[in-house]
């Protein structure tokens, strides 16, 4: 199945000022379409040409790096513009996923503290995620276009940190961009959605 750019289900100005609509326009129709293109070309005579987006991450992890970076950084992308909504953030969760985080992190303001240390802490470009591993949520980090798919387990939440997510409106200040991702952007609907598919 090809890979196709998803439109944003927002205006391109409606995360201001947390996320500008300029950096909203190179992230999605630049940096995230070149995935998209690449990807397809990568795609072609590959051999996972059938198979679901997942499974393209996962089967050309460690055999064929190029289709890799870009199909991991497409899927990346799709959820990453969905797990942001005008207006989101704050630590108002849906109660499943709230008792789920309470269980297994501790705490919101635990989910908060390691969830932007672990966007702080990855070395250049990257990932943080809340992830679910053996039916339970934990905090992971990972560098470039890998995400937790390739470690056994499914991300329900993730912050992009790569600069171009954040330089234009931020420049170096990534614990900035991050303290306001959680704060005002999360779609926390989304991601209990993602919560119950991974835990079904
Ligand atoms: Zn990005």
């Amino acid at each position: 199945m090809a890979f196709e750019l998803p439109e944003l289900t927002y205006p391109y100005d409606s995360l201001a000022p947390y996320m500008s609509a300029e950096t909203l326009e190179f992230h999605h129709d630049k940096h995230h379409k070149a995935y998209v293109d690449n990807g397809n070309k990568l795609l072609d005579g590959s051999g996972l040409e059938g198979k679901s987006l997942e499974d393209v991450v996962r089967g050309s992890h460690g055999t064929n790096p190029g289709l890799f970076n870009n199909a991991g950084q497409h899927y990346n992308h799709i959820h990453f513009w969905n797990w942001m909504k005008p207006e989101g953030g704050g630590k108002t969760l849906p109660g499943k996923l709230e008792a789920a985080i309470n269980a297994d992190i501790g705490s919101f303001d635990e989910f908060r503290g390691k969830f932007i240390e672990a966007g702080m802490t990855q070395f250049g470009s990257g990932w943080c995620w809340l992830a679910v591993k053996g039916g339970k949520l934990e905090i992971m980090k990972t560098p470039n276009g890998e995400n937790p798919l390739v470690h056994g387990a499914t991300p329900i939440l993730g912050c992009d940190v790569w600069e171009h997510s954040y330089y234009i409106d931020y420049r170096n200040r990534r614990p900035d961009y991050l303290a306001a991702f959680v704060d005002h952007l999360i779609n926390w609907e989304y991601v209990e959605q993602m919560h119950e598919q991974a835990t079904a």
